[in-house]
């Protein structure tokens, strides 16, 4: 049996959940839930990053613990998980005291083999960001994130050799142009790497919310190396069974671009120094943006995603992710723009779809499927060659791609239905064996559709198939069931409420 292992990132415990991140989860959860329908054995991981300068400074103003702070705050993203129907296999957070002590022994082992050691560092240092920055970073002297001035501090921090990884990571990228998707992110992350890495420090002596080096108990491990070992750790407790053997390397690390190069720089040089093998994909995905700009609460521009669920159904809102902006790049999001794809494709092209069917087959074959008096040779080869192109993008990570190949499908059975015009066959005796052709055809057809549409749309696709007589098991939902022919005549056939009810 084949494993497929994905992630999102981990999400800063302090932030509110936003579309950026549910984006990222429904985006991870698609690919879940099609590597099921393969039949591989799934593993999706997701969950909260929680130490940190910005995480201690709020409970210390709301006069609690740091632990008091994040255990009341992971809820919010627990429930956005469920919100957006998420099967993650397991919701990590780097309070775990399994990740803890997986994160201490990771860096001891570093620290034993001599890629890790002490240093007197002076630097420009962003207490927001936790980071250091070189003067060539810094805009108008002043931290690009947020825009306040560094303080020059010196400190001794332990660092990681990652100098002595270059070379191979040269190498690795050399070998797998499928690293990084897409090739551009790929390419601007193989620069990074070949204008040459400096030794990075990886502790920090002035925070206290953290977790501590194991041999000097003065520092704490700075928060991107705890977070980014969550990929690992997490396998180790997640279930009764250590699933590292089972499920490492990840298959697909998913993220925005602003993650880059932690993700593609430091993470495979620490996993080079551990002895793990590195992931087979990240993928990198672009921004939702408002008129152009990247959202922001200050800015006031937000598409709310609890707002758009709430009216419109979970479905709705993870359609429309993939379909209005193409996955991997930046584009822009509205209001208007997803009431206009809600309407016209999911409302009238594959609601209707669905409606129609189900009433001709209701009025002209007393709610079953009729028998069709041959197999339908065109749509047979031409639902082959969909099915081989969705996989293809699928295992691009090429998600919109794989949507628009779908929607291709379901535009192709309204325009069979104008075409055909079942109701002009039914009403003349003498065509009774082409109506229950084209029945069936619709029939089958749609059942396809619910198939290569449940990564995306998990609730819809579901109901299709009830309604088509289906029980909608995971058995029924298997991909290898998107081929033509295989719907029994005399499968009941429901009439119930519009799949997308429209909404003005
Ligand atoms: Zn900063």
């Amino acid at each position: 049996m084949n494993t497929f292992y994905v992630t999102t990132p981990i999400y800063y415990v302090n932030d509110v959940p936003h579309i950026g991140h549910a984006y990222t989860t429904i985006a991870a959860d698609v690919l879940a839930r099609y590597h099921r329908q393969l039949g591989d054995d799934v593993f999706f991981l997701t969950g909260t990053d929680e130490h940190g300068n910005p995480a201690a400074q709020a409970a210390r103003k709301k006069g609690i613990t740091p632990q008091e702070y994040v255990d009341g705050m992971v809820g919010k993203f627990r429930a956005l998980a469920e919100r957006v129907n998420a099967t993650n296999d397991f919701f990590i957070r780097t309070t775990d005291p399994e990740h803890r002590q997986a994160v201490q022994n990771f860096i001891q082992q570093l620290y034993d083999k001599g890629d890790i050691y002490l240093k007197s560092y002076e630097g420009l240092y962003c207490a927001a960001c936790e980071a250091f920055y070189a003067e060539k970073d810094l805009m108008d002297g002043k931290c690009p994130d947020h825009g306040t001035a560094p303080e020059l501090i010196k400190e001794n921090n332990y660092f990681f050799r990652l100098s002595s990884y270059q070379e191979r990571l040269i190498e690795h990228y050399e070998n797998h142009p499928d690293f990084i998707y897409p090739a551009t992110r790929f390419n601007e992350a193989r620069s990074f790497v070949m204008q040459g890495l400096e030794d990075i420090s990886i502790s920090r002596a002035t925070l206290e919310w953290g977790i501590p080096i194991p041999w000097d108990k003065s520092q704490v491990v700075y928060v991107w190396v705890d977070a980014l070992l969550n990929y690992i750790s997490a396998l180790a407790y997640a279930r009764r069974e250590n699933l590292v053997p089972r499920f490492w390397p990840a298959d697909y690390h998913l993220m925005a671009k602003d993650i880059l190069k932690f993700h593609a720089v430091i993470w495979p040089a620490l996993l080079m120094a551990a002895g793990y093998e590195l992931p087979r994909h990240l993928f990198i995905h672009g921004y939702l943006l408002m008129g152009g700009q990247k959202m922001s609460k200050t800015r006031g521009n937000v598409l709310d995603p609890f707002t758009i669920m709430d009216k419109y159904g979970v479905d709705a809102f993870r359609f429309y992710c993939f379909r209005e902006v193409n996955f991997g790049q930046d584009g822009v999001v509205s209001m208007d723009g997803f009431e206009s794809r809600y309407n016209t494709e999911l409302a009238n092209e594959l609601g209707n779809l669905l409606s129609r069917t189900a009433a001709m087959i209701g009025k002209y074959a007393d709610g079953r499927v009729p028998a069709p008096p041959a197999q339908t040779r065109e749509f047979a080869e031409g639902v082959q060659k969909l099915g081989i192109g969705v996989a293809r993008a699928m295992s691009l990570a090429e998600l919109t791609a794989a949507l628009e190949k779908i929607w291709q499908f379901v535009r192709s059975l309204n325009k069979y239905i104008e075409d055909s015009a079942p109701w002009k066959m039914a009403s003349e005796e003498s065509r009774r064996s082409e109506l229950d052709q084209v029945l069936y055809n619709l029939a089958e057809g749609l059942r396809i559709c619910a198939i290569l549409l449940n990564p995306f749309i998990p609730e819809a696709a579901a109901e299709i198939l009830r309604r088509l007589g289906l029980r909608a098991s995971p058995e029924d939902m298997r991909m290898e069931k998107a081929e033509w022919g295989i719907t029994e005549p005399g499968a009941n056939v429901a009439f119930g409420d519009p799949l997308f009810p429209k909404l003005d």
